[in-house]
């Protein structure tokens, strides 16, 4: 822990707007905790298409930094260009990660403010930081998240899809055998999963789908915020008409929804004691209880269940 040059906190807390509200809008550099100031990392997440999209906080806290890392500082410096931020920008992507590691630390632990940002949306999620942000942690420096925009929690409010239980899972794989065994497990979770895939392969990925399960809601979000913004939701099938007479371009998040008795469909390869166990290990249940779901989804009496699986 270092204190802060008064001085700086001073000019810093003068530049922030004064908001009138009944509540208490904190924009500032101090801890929130009060007391001495630390080394600080901020984690700021800025626009996933529409420039607009950017907090006030994110603004100031951009132009409070010593410098900003970015993946790109000619796409970043137009944003700061936008808001007229005149800071430094330096390189920081997946490739220089590692390397650029030890200079950040240096720097945060000299009492310079670094804010990290990525091409779009919320640093760490899919892009570069999670390594940098570990690292702070074990040297004590504090990391402060200035939220925002995010693609996946963006598409999933959408949706129509299950918000309750969701599990986010970045990239889907290429190779077609780990493909498969990803989409095997995610087809048995029983909340909403978000995954970020590319134009060019969403198309295989829905076929996998569809001939896993074919009764499966999906919904697919296509450049957010942008001017082209669409969201499209169907069985795996419909999507694949609706694409098969449209090109398929630009940013996409794709939503599956959760294992469920709407998705009935699912277990009907399954034998009476592999759908018991299947329900018991994917949503935690009792033996009485999963009996009981299983029962109720195959539209039999418990009885029935109970004897197929003391049966065997
Ligand atoms: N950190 C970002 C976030 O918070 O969403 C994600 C970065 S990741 C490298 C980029 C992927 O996010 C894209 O390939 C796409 O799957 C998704 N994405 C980003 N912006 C999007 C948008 N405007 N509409 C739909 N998907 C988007």
């Amino acid at each position: 822990m270092v204190a802060w040059p008064s001085g700086k906190a001073e000019a810093c807390k003068a530049s922030i707007p004064q908001f009138e509200s009944g509540c208490h809008l904190f924009i500032t550099n101090e801890p929130p905790h009060g007391g001495s100031f630390f080394y600080m990392l901020y984690i700021i997440a800025t626009p996933i298409g529409n420039l607009a999209d950017i907090t006030y906080r994110a603004i100031e806290t951009l132009k409070s930094c010593d410098y900003i890392l970015c993946e790109d500082t000619r796409h970043s410096g137009i944003l700061l260009h936008h808001y007229q931020i005149s800071k430094s920008l330096k390189s920081f992507h997946k490739f220089s990660e590692a390397s650029k590691q030890t200079e950040i630390i240096a720097d945060l632990q000299q009492g310079l403010t670094i804010g990290l940002i990525s091409d779009a949306g919320t640093p760490g999620i899919s892009d570069p930081g999670e390594k940098l942000i570990q690292a702070c942690i074990e040297n004590g420096i504090e990391v402060i998240a200035i939220p925002g925009a995010c693609a996946a929690i963006t598409a999933l409010c959408c949706s129509g899809l299950n918000t309750d239980r969701f599990q986010f899972i970045g990239f889907l794989p290429k190779k077609a055998s780990e493909l498969q065994r990803t989409l095997d497990s995610i087809l048995g979770y029983p909340g909403t999963t978000i995954c970020y895939e590319s134009p060019h392969r969403l198309l295989n990925v829905l076929e996998a789908i569809h001939a896993s399960a074919p009764q499966r809601s999906i919904a697919v979000a296509r450049e957010l915020t942008k001017k082209f913004e669409e969201l499209k939701r169907g069985t795996a099938q419909e999507l694949l008409a609706h694409w098969k007479d449209h090109t398929l371009k630009g940013e996409i998040v794709l939503l599956i929804s959760g294992h469920s008795l709407e998705n009935s469909q699912d277990w009907q390869s399954m034998t009476p004691l592999q759908h018991v166990e299947h329900m018991r290990t994917t949503f935690d249940l009792t033996l009485q209880e999963a009996i009981y779901a299983v029962a109720k989804e195959r539209g039999v009496s418990k009885r029935d269940i109970y004897n197929a699986v003391h049966r065997s």
